[in-house]
């Protein structure tokens, strides 16, 4: 795993299977706005019909649960049950992030996927 910084967030990149783990509360860190927030927040959704294979939390080595997050176009990703962070599949945050019509001016939004997109094609 190597950690990039981007303003004061830390994150976990991993460069063997190019995930994204965001500790709690790192995410509503990268989201400027009161209406970014809500709308990203209130979107989660536990998925209890996924047969996708669970990932283990990276802290606390339990199982995550999958949640589904995004309105039209929906994206699976892993959030630890006991709140320690979310884990991004490759390409899964920048597909978040294009799903919920965040600013587009949002500098930590666009430097992230300058960084993934990057790190996507090499
Ligand atoms: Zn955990």
């Amino acid at each position: 795993m190597v950690v990039f910084e981007l303003d004061e967030v830390e994150i976990d990149h991993c460069l063997g299977c190019r995930g994204i783990w965001l500790d709690s509360g790192e995410l509503e860190l990268l989201l400027e706005s009161v209406q970014e927030k809500n709308q990203v927040l209130t979107s989660f959704e536990i998925d209890k019909t996924s047969h996708e294979k669970k990932r283990k939390c990276p802290i606390c080595l339990k199982k995550m649960d999958k949640v589904s997050w995004g309105k039209d176009k929906k994206v699976l990703i892993d959030k630890c049950r006991n709140g320690d962070g979310i884990w991004f599949d490759a390409g899964e945050l920048c597909e978040v992030i294009d799903t919920v019509s965040i600013d587009r001016n949002n500098k930590i939004i666009s430097m992230l996927k300058d960084v993934f997109r990057n790190s996507l094609t090499k």
